[in-house]
Order: structure tokens, then C-alpha cells, then sequence
């Protein structure tokens, strides 16, 4: 996943807060009384109006007031988005995809335990929600990550997901890699991928493909995967 130290995001919609605690609503006039445990919420420089969203290690959430915004912000019914993710294969590492081990002669170079499927899934929901990347959120330059196992990503996308009124209508994920194949572990890759979701395997949907010996992905040196959700409003 990307590398970066900071990022400036603002929201589409207020995100909700667990109950008993005050909304954290991102654009116009923003109050933010509680402590998230991965993004702090700064000011938004010059003429945008929401609040952006700074990574911190801290737990701290920080707000200013901000401008008014012209027109309220869209509570769309559905939400789509896309995520992709690519790691180098090298050996002497585990080949880790869905929270799945899989035996293979050489696995993921990554600061986390590398699973290209979860990092892609964890970027297509911040995509929908309109956040920013897994690589922003969880950068790859803070040590608390290193060899992190990447359902705690996804436990905090989906945590996110919930708190912004939105659940998974649908997935559809590709895995692109020459060896080896996938068809054996494709069911169990699926099964634990509905089960981090919280989601029935009626709307999780899996595809695996090499890359006709071509580049990298075709040479056994890498590993790719696209994803596609839609996400519902509750
Ligand atoms: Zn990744």
C-alpha cells in the first residue's frame, strides 16, 4: 500500500460516532468531541469549507470552525468504490491473501503482513465513504503497523463504513497472479473475507486470473487486486 504521512481529506457526509458520543461532522461547522483511534480531523487551509483529516499516530481528534458550505452535503442512497493494490513477491515470505496462508515458494514484501486482497477491499470502502487511502490512514512509516495482520484494517474500514449509516450492498474482488493457483483456497480467501465484512457470501464475489506470463504479475514477481463495492444506506 502507498506510503504518505499526511493527508488532507473532506468528508461527503457526517460521520456518526459510536452511541453515547457527539457526531463528528466533518463539513460546515465542525465539533468534534471525541477521540478517534487513528485520524485527527484539522482545518481545512484557504477557501474549501469541510474539515481535513490528518493521520496521527495520537488518538487526539482536533477541529476549527470552518465556513459554512453553500449547499449541504449529499447523503447519497448508494456509494460506490474501487480499490487496487499491487506487492512485490519475494522469497522468504508468507503469501498471505484474504487472511489466508497460502504455500507458495515466495510471498509479500510489506511493512504489514502484504495481503493485496484486504489492503484492496480496505481501500474500495474508504473509496465509497470518500476517505482517503489505507496507505494515508495506515502509513507504512509508523512502526505500530509493522507486521500488523491486515484485519485490523479492515475491522477499521468497516467500523467506518458503519458509523458513516452505510453497510456493504456488494464486492466484487480480481486477483491477478501467475502462480500459483487459486482455485483451491478461493472458498476458504471467501469465507474469511464475508466473515471480516460481517457480510453474506451471497454478496462477496472473488475472481482469481494470471497474467499471461506478461510483466511482473506474469513473471511470479508480483501480485495484484482489484476490488469494486457498493455500499447501502442503512
Ligand atoms: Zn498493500
Amino acid at each position: 500500500m502507498a506510503m504518505a504521512n499526511s493527508l488532507c481529506y473532506a468528508g461527503p457526509f457526517p460521520v456518526k460516532t459510536p452511541s453515547k458520543q457527539s457526531p463528528v461532522q466533518l463539513p460546515g461547522a465542525c465539533v468534534v468531541r471525541r477521540s478517534l483511534p487513528y485520524l485527527k480531523f484539522t482545518a481545512r487551509p484557504a477557501s474549501s469549507s469541510p474539515p481535513a483529516v490528518v493521520v496521527a499516530s495520537a488518538s487526539t481528534v482536533e477541529a476549527e470552525p470552518q465556513a459554512k458550505s453553500p449547499t449541504p452535503p449529499k447523503v447519497l442512497p448508494f456509494r460506490v468504490g474501487h480499490g487496487f493494490d499491487l506487492h512485490r513477491l519475494e522469497p522468504g515470505y508468507p503469501l498471505i491473501i484474504g487472511g489466508i496462508n497460502i504455500p507458495h515458494d515466495r510471498g509479500c514484501e510489506a511493512h504489514s503482513d502484504g495481503d493485496v486482497l484486504l489492503h484492496c477491499v480496505v481501500d474500495a470502502i474508504l473509496g465509497a465513504l470518500g476517505l482517503p487511502d489505507i496507505g494515508q490512514i495506515f502509513p507504512d512509516t509508523d512502526p505500530k503497523w509493522k507486521g500488523a495482520p491486515s484485519s485490523v484494517f479492515m475491522k477499521e474500514a468497516v467500523r467506518l463504513m458503519n458509523e458513516a449509516g452505510y453497510e456493504l450492498g456488494n464486492l466484487d474482488s480480481t486477483l491477478i497472479l501467475q502462480r500459483p493457483k487459486l482455485s483451491p483456497h478461493k472458498e476458504a480467501i471467501r469465507a474469511n473475507l464475508c466473515e471480516l465484512l460481517g457480510a453474506d457470501p451471497s454478496v462477496v464475489n472473488l475472481k482469481a486470473k494470471t497474467h499471461e506470463k506478461v510483466d511482473s504479475l506474469g513473471e511470479n514477481r508480483s501480485i495484484a487486486a482489484h476490488t469494486v463495492v457498493l455500499l447501502v444506506r442503512k
